[in-house]
């Protein structure tokens, strides 16, 4: 079973994508953990991702796809991907790999939550995580990006009729009880 998890930022899609990788013995794929990673890594590469992120910007998706292809394809048949696409060009992109590839998506899981508590999640996640990107600034950028870029490809996914809308303004129980009872259907 191979499964996207999409929402705005703060939305919890990672959390969720946690959860659901561990019930359903699946590879947790992340595009952000892995740009994390590369950044805290301090090199030259992961110092410039660091720069766009700390804006707010979508990275070039080469610097995702080089590195989420081999797990994609490693993983056939048993992934889910969090937070990619997030954009259009990334979904198409995206649909022409998993057509080369074989890979068949079953289910894009859009979690949502209303703004006005997204930001205060994420300001709280600030002081907890200390992620670089988590302040008032960055987060108006990711919301502006998130409506112009991502949203239409919520769009996309709905007119392929494999999308399901979530509540994400639960507790995180509730919300992964939801999964994986629907999860559970498909498989
Ligand atoms: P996330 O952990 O998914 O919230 O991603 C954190 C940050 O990583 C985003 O704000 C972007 O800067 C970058 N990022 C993650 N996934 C992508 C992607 N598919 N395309 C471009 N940038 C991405």
């Amino acid at each position: 079973m191979n499964l996207i998890i999409l929402g705005a930022p703060g939305s919890g899609k990672g959390t969720q994508a946690e959860k659901i990788a561990e019930s359903f013995n699946l590879a947790h794929i992340s595009g952000g953990q892995s740009l994390r990673k590369e950044v805290e890594s301090g090199t030259r590469r992961g110092e410039l991702i660091g720069h766009i992120m700390e804006k707010g910007n979508l990275v070039p998706f080469d610097e995702i796809s080089t590195v989420i292809e081999p797990e994609l394809i490693a993983h056939k048949g048993g992934f889910i991907l969090d937070g990619s696409p997030r954009d259009l060009v990334q979904a198409e992109y995206l649909e022409k790999f998993f057509r080369e590839n074989d890979i068949i998506v079953d289910l894009v899981i859009y979690l949502t939550v209303p703004e006005e508590k997204l930001i205060n999640r994420l300001l709280e996640r600030a002081k907890v995580e200390n992620r670089e990107d988590d302040n008032l600034e960055t987060i108006t950028e990711r919301f502006r990006v998130f409506h112009q870029e991502t949203e239409p490809v919520i769009n996309f996914y709905k007119q392929k009729t494999k999308l399901i809308k979530i509540n994400g303004d639960r507790s995180i129980e509730e919300i992964a009880a939801e999964l994986s009872n629907i999860i559970g259907q498909i498989i």
